[in-house]
């Protein structure tokens, strides 16, 4: 193996999920829900199949179909208007779209900054690219309103002001936040807009959760303030959106420059995905909104199980607005380090969990965070909170 992957190893979800299996625990580890997405799109999945759509490679960029409903998507959603011909690109899931932007916008020696605990995908595909990855450490913030306590990671933006330098080439940025469940505000993205057009730096902006919103938290996206359209590549997924995350099928927009960089990468990657599912996607973006109300709903009510589970077993809950990840600190139980926690997590209480440490690169700012996802049936997620409150 080479230098740039030696230090990575095996993706932590393989391990969890494989210690989830093997101790018969229940899997909050890795992200991926338990009931597939709606039964239309699954027939439409299958009519495509059998009516000989996709079964042959697909067309370099994406069916025009999905390119279209993409493109429709974000003008209809966030009034942000792209060329489904020459600013749309349909990539293997959104870890090929950041793979392929990172291998196609980086030179070796540039500094990519990333906002940490950051997606693992994102370290390996920056190395791949040979970048320095220059991490900005979300704080974890607590605040009184009303006699009720908000917690939440935040974005400290004198420190992110500090990461840029002269050999900054980009900043990589995730709303809604996995693993830590922030929503960047409009301050917040404001800010970092403003830093990049100052510092004209390209911006990569993964927003596979824009769906997944709560509460009164609102999903912006990044290529809709002033002066980003032009330098932003947006990355979505129907893995998290319609819970299809077998599928693998996520998509660029951006500039036609842009996107074109992008491909030129891709192709040499996977050339082309999914043939199929893309047509079954293109449908799925057209579903009413009642569909993605609905599945907000559920997922909020989910959240709201499990976040009530754990504060009963005695974690500190941050309380996500949005993606369907609960980030905990486990030091109230008496533990401090993560990678303990959920290693022993298992035999302990049945439950897999992962820990926030492997998304830092300033391991010991993510020692006592433990994640656990909610994308699960209720009763699991019942089951879940019993055994934690069994346990401690
Ligand atoms: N980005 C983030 C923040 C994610 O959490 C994930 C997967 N959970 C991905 C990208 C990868 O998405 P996909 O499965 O479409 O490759
Ligand atoms: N993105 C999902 C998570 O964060 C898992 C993706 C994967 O297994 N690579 O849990």
């Amino acid at each position: 193996l080479n230098r740039r992957l030696a230090e990575f190893g095996t993706t932590i979800f393989a391990e969890m999920s494989a210690l989830a299996l093997s101790t018969g625990s229940i899997n909050l580890g890795q992200g991926f829900p338990d009931t597939d997405g709606p039964e239309e799109i699954r027939e439409a999945a299958v009519r495509a199949l059998r009516d000989g759509r996709g079964n042959q490679y697909p067309p370099g960029p994406g069916v025009p179909e999905l390119r279209t409903a993409i493109a429709a998507h974000q003008k209809q959603r966030y009034e942000l208007a792209y060329d489904p011909d020459r600013e749309v690109l349909v990539t293997a899931g959104a870890t090929e779209a950041i793979a392929a932007s990172l291998l196609a916008l980086v030179e070796p020696g540039d500094e990519v900054v990333a906002l940490e605990p950051y997606y693992d995908s994102y370290a390996a595909s920056i190395a791949m690219a040979g970048g320095t990855r220059i991490p900005v450490t979300l704080r974890p913030h607590e605040e009184i309103r009303e006699g009720v306590t908000h917690r939440r990671f935040r974005l400290d933006l004198d420190e992110l002001r500090d990461a840029v330098t002269d050999n900054t080439r980009l900043l990589l940025v995730n709303t809604p936040h996995n693993p830590t469940g922030t929503v960047l505000t409009r301050e917040e993205l404001g800010e970092i807009a403003k830093l990049a057009v100052e510092r004209d730096l390209l911006v990569i902006t993964d927003e596979v959760y824009e769906h997944l919103v709560f509460d009164e938290a609102e999903h912006l996206p990044l290529a809709s303030f002033p002066g980003m359209r032009e330098r932003t590549v947006t990355i979505g997924s129907a893995g998290k959106t319609f819970s299809f995350t077998g599928w693998k099928v996520g998509w660029v927009t951006g500039t036609p420059d842009l996107v074109a960089a992008v491909r030129s990468a891709k192709q040499f990657l996977t050339y082309v995905a999914s043939g199929p599912f893309q047509y079954a996607v293109a449908e799925a973006l057209a579903l009413p909104d009642t569909y993605f109300a609905a599945f907000r709903a559920d997922m909020r009510a989910k959240r709201d199980v499990l976040a009530a589970g754990l504060t009963e077993a005695g974690f500190k809950v941050f309380q996500p607005a949005g993606t369907y990840f609960i980030t905990t600190d486990i030091r109230p139980l008496g533990e401090s380090d993560g990678f303990a926690f959920c290693r022993a997590l298992p035999e302990r209480a049945g439950v897999v969990a992962i820990p926030n440490a492997v998304f830092y690169d300033h391991r010991e700012a993510g020692a006592p965070f433990v994640r656990f996802a909610f994308c699960k049936r209720t009763e699991v997620l019942e089951e879940a909170a019993k055994r934690l409150k069994a346990a401690w």
